[in-house]
């Protein structure tokens, strides 16, 4: 019995259902952070898509639920915040 016997030993100690199960967590995270992305994006264009850059109105929506304007390329993702009104300090 070398050291192959004790490797061995720790791979059945970890079973084949925590390594699934930690599986199915990390894709349950995954869903859930992409609904979030999903769901702050539609309140965050809740009135609607205007390009920031060019005031265009077309977009196509990413992968990671940004959204990018169609005629200008300009990506705006679903998290970051925008200030549209800056208070000038005089
Ligand atoms: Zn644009």
């Amino acid at each position: 019995m070398g050291s192959s016997f004790f490797v061995y030993s720790i791979v059945q100690y970890i079973s084949m259902e925590t390594i699934v199960s930690l599986i199915k967590a990390a894709e349950t995270w995954n869903s859930v952070e992409n609904q979030c992305l999903e769901i702050l994006g539609e309140f965050k264009w809740i009135n609607g898509f205007i390009c920031e850059n060019c005031k265009g109105q077309k977009f196509k929506v990413n992968k990671d639920f940004s959204r990018k304007c169609t005629d200008c390329k300009k990506s705006y993702s679903p998290i970051q915040t925008t200030l549209l009104i800056q208070p000038e300090l005089d």
